[in-house]
């Protein structure tokens, strides 16, 4: 079973007369309940391939299938339909809504994407709360925790509509190395227990080694792919052409 396919992706960005080959020839298949990182430094296109796999932004070239929905025959408001269906999103800068509270931060998903019950709200909320250890901290407001509390509850507000996958732009990059690896694990406990599939992404080698699956990005193609134990019988490498 594949949940996201991705075929010969490329991503050209115009700007005036230059054009920017940003992403080219990108090809892997991702399982469901992956735990997966794309790594490479600034400029490499980890941000450019996260926005075409949440379908915030089209390729030029290629084909890209999640959930068997060819996304790219999605139209505007169809995208946006099936990112509050299937995709959870965790930014770098935690993206918080400062005049909302800790709880209602993590239920803005519920309220705006998906029109969900008061007590299912709820009980969905205390749920995420409690699984993020930040059920104490629920009334507070944004400036007044840390960043790591900060990120824990972007991790909870990604995953309150119970997506199918949730993805994260460089998550640990505004926080202090124990924090970040505490971020990691949180993503990875919360993988086992709902089966939600994670890609992130960061320039940090040692983070990345928390994933399972890495793909190393180096001026807009996979040019290596590493698994961890338990994940070595895949054979979809030999559709990437690093
Ligand atoms: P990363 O996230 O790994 O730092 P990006 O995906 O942001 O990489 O960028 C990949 C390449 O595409 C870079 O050369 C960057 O300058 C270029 N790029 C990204 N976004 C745009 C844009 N909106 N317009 C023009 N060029 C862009
Ligand atoms: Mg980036």
């Amino acid at each position: 079973m594949t949940l996201i396919s991705a075929s010969q992706i490329g991503k050209n960005y115009q700007t005036g007369e230059v054009v920017v080959r940003a992403l080219q020839d990108i090809s892997f298949d991702i399982k469901p309940s992956s735990f997966v990182s794309f790594v490479g430094p600034s400029g490499s296109g980890k941000t450019t391939l996260l926005n075409l796999i949440g379908c915030l932004d089209k390729p030029t070239s290629g084909s890209l299938k999640i959930a068997d929905t060819n996304v790219l025959s999605l139209n505007r408001k169809q995208r946006a339909v099936f990112r509050g269906e299937n995709i959870g999103f965790i930014f770098q800068d935690f993206n918080l809504i400062p005049v909302l509270t800790v709880y209602e931060n993590i239920e803005y998903p519920l309220l705006m994407v998906q029109d969900t019950p008061s007590e299912e709200r709820k009980k969905r909320v205390s749920e995420l709360l409690a699984v993020v250890g930040m059920a104490e901290q629920k009334d507070k407001y944004p400036d007044q925790i840390s960043g790591g509390q900060k990120q824990r509850v972007a991790v909870a507000r990604a995953l309150v509509t119970n997506p199918r996958l949730v993805l994260a732009d460089e998550p640990t990059a505004n926080l202090d190395k124990q924090t970040a690896y505490m971020v990691i694990d949180l993503m990875k406990k919360l993988r086992d227990e709902f089966k939600t599939t994670f890609i992130f992404s960061t320039h940090d080698p040692k983070v990345v080694g928390e994933a399972e699956i890495i793909y190393t990005l180096e001026d807009g193609a996979i040019i290596d792919r590493q698994m961890k134990a338990g994940e070595k019988h895949d054979e979809s490498f030999q559709n990437c052409h690093p």
